[in-house]
């Protein structure tokens, strides 16, 4: 299987519970070195309160973090997915 890796964080918070986590993202999301260039959702649903309009926002977009080397993913970050059937990133939350 290829490795799969990250190469940005954002940062997003609920806007109903306050929940906040910094969001990975796979290599095609957001990713200006890739050909594949698919986008994140701004809003997600909040995996604490289950909020989905006043939900996860991306927040402090001056602490997005940019990877000089992409790292391997690790399966307990936080993240979104590049998944061939979807046309932007799929949230993943393990540590909630
Ligand atoms: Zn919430």
């Amino acid at each position: 299987m290829k490795e799969r890796l990250v190469h940005r964080g954002m940062r997003y918070r609920c806007a109903t519970c306050g929940y906040e986590t910094m969001m990975w993202l796979e290599e095609g999301l957001e990713d200006r070195e890739s050909k594949e260039k698919k986008p994140v959702p701004f809003i997600i649903r909040c995996p604490k309160c289950g909020e989905v309009f006043k939900g996860m926002r991306h927040v402090d977009f001056h602490k997005d973090v940019f990877l000089k080397n992409r790292v391997p993913l690790d399966l307990a970050m936080n993240r979104f997915e590049n998944r061939k059937k979807s046309d932007c990133g799929v949230p993943v939350f393990t540590e909630v």
